[in-house]
């Protein structure tokens, strides 16, 4: 059995929609490298697409009416859209859920130092990296600082071609014998994972003659100088900061043809983007409609703003109470009642790597969006199975609205595997399928996908949405 090409059945005019919605989502991922920043600027758009906060219609008392639009932000890192259906809500609603967390490396909370000359910042890093590929790259700082006075003090610092870049060094080939011999895992480790950010000394005029009043830690000083200039943080702010080491740069086309996207993220912004444009083009749906873009997917979904948080639970409540139709018997109705697409990114087809998928149940580029009826490792340890039942349904609304879709596996049977939020919202009761994107490269600084599942992925969250 073979799935169809997308890029075949495109007229003039469909091909050029691929590309121009590629240049939205390319400059979507150029600006958003971290949650926050994917939170803060989608409820922006989301605001001028007539989204309310429920926080302020609960505040207002105000009555929710179907067609109405509404946002629930948690914290600035995960985000829950809904479009209220014509059905009840304890009927069920559609959900498209995806991560908005990307693999990187954070600071530590105590991470600024000096060693011979040099300022450096210790890293903890997030995520499942090989850590050889985020040395000699340049890098950029994106994250806040939390002040006691409750301010938060943005950084981003790398991305205007004007910026400053940071990086890791990497041993030089003429020095590296011993590290060659060393397993890939081991090649780089983890607490050699500083990025340099400075190596000029503050000087104090005053003190030049007297050599006994030097400064002490002098590159160090001149950093802590410098952020307290452009940045009023002190040295002790860096206690309550998130501050991200991402790839710098912009998300570039990939390929002579223009067809791939090269970007930081795309695991798993490649369908959260797409999730959340099809939520803009939906109005008036029979079935509620949910975008539900979740934070610390790739550390396990754990904490208050991952999948495994109340918080979906919480705003789905407080939604349908300002429907005027809550219960808790009602809300887990409306739970178990539901459907969702899971969207994660999928392992692209790597002719470079064919031995670790098993061709008929890999994923291809530009053979549209990815179902994968399960997950798991090896004997489907872990693994969130979508029933046959369910799969027949998403068949229909795929062919019915001539969406190009693959199914896949990750990897081949005993090659390894991985999860998604796909369990925590089955373990609500409802059908739920993984989907989502082809991605090359994935979990390395810059990654790659095709345009056409880019959009593809749209058309079908879109056919989803009104029709599951
Ligand atoms: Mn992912
Ligand atoms: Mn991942």
């Amino acid at each position: 059995m073979e799935r169809p090409n997308a890029w075949k059945k495109y007229s003039d005019d469909e091909k050029k929609a691929v590309f121009t919605f590629a240049e939205e989502y390319k400059a979507f991922l150029s600006k958003c490298k971290t949650e926050r920043e994917c939170v803060a600027e989608l409820k922006k758009i989301a605001i001028s697409a007539g989204f309310q906060n429920i926080h302020e219609i609960i505040a207002r008392g105000i009555k929710l009416k179907p067609g109405d639009r509404v946002f629930a932000d948690n914290m600035g890192k995960n985000l829950a859209l809904f479009i209220i259906g014509s059905e009840p809500i304890e009927n069920g609603m559609n959900i498209l859920g995806a991560h908005i967390d990307s693999p990187r490396i954070d600071l530590k909370q105590n991470p600024l130092y000096e060693d011979t000359e040099m300022a450096l910042l210790d890293t903890h890093y997030y995520g499942g990296i090989k850590k050889y590929q985020w040395v000699t790259l340049p890098l950029a700082l994106h994250g806040i600082v939390s002040q006691k006075d409750g301010t938060n003090v943005s950084i981003n610092i790398g991305e205007n071609p004007n910026d400053p870049v940071f990086g890791i060094s990497d041993l030089l080939i003429h020095l590296s014998a011993e590290q060659l011999e060393k397993k890939a895992s081991k090649v780089i480790e983890g607490e050699d994972l500083n990025v340099l950010i400075g190596n000029m000394p503050l000087v104090s005029r005053e003190d030049e003659s007297d050599k006994s009043k030097e400064i002490k830690d002098a590159v160090k000083q001149n950093i802590l100088a410098i952020l307290k200039e452009q940045y009023h943080i002190e040295e002790e702010d860096f206690l309550s900061a998130e501050i991200e080491v991402v790839p710098a740069g912009p998300a570039r086309d990939y390929g002579l043809d223009r067809s791939m996207i090269m970007g930081y993220g795309h695991d798993d912004r490649s369908c959260a983007y797409p999730s959340f444009a099809a939520m803009l083009e939906i109005h008036n749906p029979q079935m509620t409609s949910v975008c539900l873009l979740t934070d610390k997917e790739e550390v396990g979904s754990i904490g208050a703003t991952g999948m495994k948080s109340r918080f979906f639970e919480n705003i789905v409540a407080d939604i349908m109470n300002a429907c005027g139709n809550y219960s808790e018997l009602k809300l887990r109705h409306a739970l178990q009642n539901s459907c969702a697409l899971s969207s994660d990114v999928s392992a692209a087809f790597d002719p470079n790597y064919p031995s670790v998928t098993e061709r008929k149940n890999a994923a291809y580029f530009g053979h549209g969006l990815v179902f994968n009826k399960y997950t798991g490792s090896r004997g489907k340890s872990g693994s969130s199975d979508c029933s046959a039942e369910f799969i027949a349904i998403i068949r229909r609304v795929m062919d019915d609205n001539n969406i190009c879709f693959q199914t896949a596996e990750l990897g081949k049977v005993d090659a390894g595997g991985g999860g998604t939020i796909a369990y925590m919202l089955a373990n609500y009761n409802m059908n739920v399928i993984d989907s989502g994107i082809a991605v090359l490269n994935m979990h390395a600084p810059w990654e790659i996908i095709s345009k056409a599942d880019l959009y593809e992925a749209k058309k079908g969250y879109i056919a989803f949405l009104l029709n599951a």
